[in-house]
């Protein structure tokens, strides 16, 4: 921290109405994943474990996490010494576990859809949980519970009958015990004692003693990222997975109404998550007295964070920018479809029907970040790099898929047929024609006959 003693920690600065069109465009950019290096180093690991399994994930866990394994998992039931806590943290675990459990089982639709288009013609869905998922729960020092609950409790909300998490051991060989703690409220079955691409290869291809799943879920640093996209592109693996993963981001629009200390603090609490964590400060016709309340309030609070180094070094990345209206912030915004957004505005909730892109929108002055993070109910796992644009964050739903079925009755048949036929002649597709002509025929019979 001593190199940050004598130094302004501050964000760039740039108004709207200054810029160019390609420096507006440079700064909806995200920095760029330099991904083939990665892909490199991430190959002969999924084949290495697809091949050897067991022995390849215990060898390979060693040489990363620098730990020594009898057996890469340990299985349910797991042991109450394992999971033991104190009262304030099981306490505060076992909130954020109700209210994410409400929010996410209230997602769930569990009526099936039903409509019929024409008479005797009876469309409808029904959904079906996935029914093996590996969660990812990163980091072998991090103690990440609250990603845990995150992929955790939809996939139980959504009757998922295989839950597995995986996530690196400690140096001592165990789990922290408020990720088992989790594992044990969700239901899940195995803790897969590995991270990175081994963790899952592990998941998407199976071992001796780890089943393969259906489905990969969570966050992870880029070794995980670009391991999910590849087993996801392996047809042999078979496998779906969440959504693709950056850096975290943060943007906010604060008005003249806005606190300085509590937009800071929001900036912050993004920042610190790692340098190449990305925060935006749209200015809302701020005078430039609270604009320098807020830049002073970045400093002052940052300077005195634990992580110090960190914020030092992802804040000066992060920028301000100043525009003249709501208007123009929440275009920006949309434009550049950030994961988390904040709304520090006088009414923000107004604002709410004017999004077009974000992960999760939090309205108002005592609506940290925080809170979604942990215990709120809404979900953390959410679309970075700007795929807010057409992806959703983890929800119910990604445990889920959805089975359509249909029945006609003879009369819809007779109804439909003429239709269904016509279009098979125009593709050509004689089979398909005869399937529905073969039963006209016998319908038209019987009309005859009565
Ligand atoms: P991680 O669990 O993602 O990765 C650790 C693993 O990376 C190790 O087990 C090791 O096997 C592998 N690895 C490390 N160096 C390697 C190398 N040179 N070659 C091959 N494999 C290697 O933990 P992490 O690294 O601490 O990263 C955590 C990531 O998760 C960060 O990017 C962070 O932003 C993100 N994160 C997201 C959330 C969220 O919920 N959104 C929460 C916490 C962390």
């Amino acid at each position: 921290s001593s190199a940050t003693e004598n130094e302004i920690i501050k964000m760039q600065k740039f108004n709207l109405s200054e810029i160019s069109d390609t420096q507006k465009k440079s700064l909806l950019q995200r920095p760029i994943i330099k991904s083939d290096d990665i892909m490199a180093r991430v190959r002969p690991i999924l084949d290495d474990v697809r091949k050897r399994g067991d022995a390849a994930l215990v060898e390979l866990t060693a040489k990363f996490d620098g730990v020594k394994l009898e057996s890469p998992v340990i299985s349910a039931p797991f042991l109450p010494e394992a999971m033991a806590l104190d009262e304030s943290t099981r306490l505060a675990i076992d909130q954020a576990y109700d209210n994410i459990y409400k929010f996410h089982d209230a997602q769930y639709d569990r009526s099936s859809l039903v409509v019929e288009t024409m008479p005797g013609v009876i469309c409808s869905r029904f959904s079906r949980p996935i029914e093996r998922v590996g969660l990812y729960v990163p980091g072998g020092t991090a103690i990440l519970p609250s990603t845990a609950l995150m992929l955790g409790i939809p996939a139980k909300v959504a009757g998922c009958k295989q839950i597995i998490i995986a996530s690196p051991p400690r140096k001592d060989g165990t789990v922290v015990p408020e990720v088992l703690y989790v594992a044990h409220k969700v239901g899940a079955s195995k803790v897969v004692l590995a991270g990175g691409a081994q963790a899952v290869a592990a998941l998407a291809y199976g071992t001796e003693s780890i089943p393969k799943v259906d489905k990969i879920c969570g966050p992870g640093n880029q070794y995980v990222t670009a391991a999910k996209m590849m087993a996801q592109n392996d047809s042999s693996a078979m496998i779906s997975i969440d959504m693709p993963a950056g850096p975290s981001e943060l943007l906010v629009i604060a008005d003249g109404t806005s606190n300085p200390a509590y937009v800071a603090s929001d900036l912050l609490s993004q920042a610190e998550h790692g340098e190449d964590s990305q925060v935006v400060l749209v200015a809302v016709s701020l005078t430039p007295d609270h604009l320098a309340r807020i830049e002073r309030e970045i400093h002052i609070q940052a300077s005195v964070l634990p992580r110090v180094n960190i914020v030092s070094q992802s804040i000066p990345k992060s920028f301000i920018l100043q525009v003249n209206s709501l208007e123009e912030a929440v275009t920006f915004s949309n434009d550049y479809a950030p994961e988390h957004l904040i709304l520090h505005l006088d009414e923000a909730e107004k604002l709410l029907e004017k999004v077009e892109n974000a992960g999760s929108v939090f309205v108002g002055s005592y609506s940290p970040e925080s809170c979604g993070d942990y215990a709120s109910g809404t979900n953390h796992t959410l679309p970075t790099y700007g795929y807010a644009r057409m992806h959703s964050g983890v929800n119910t739903l990604t445990f889920l898929k959805h089975i359509t079925s249909q029945q006609l009755t003879k009369e819809g048949l007779y109804k439909l047929g003429t239709t269904v036929m016509r279009l098979a002649e125009v593709e050509e597709l004689e089979a398909h024609r005869n399937a529905v002509h073969v039963r006209v025929k016998d319908i038209e019979a019987e009309m005859c006959q009565n």
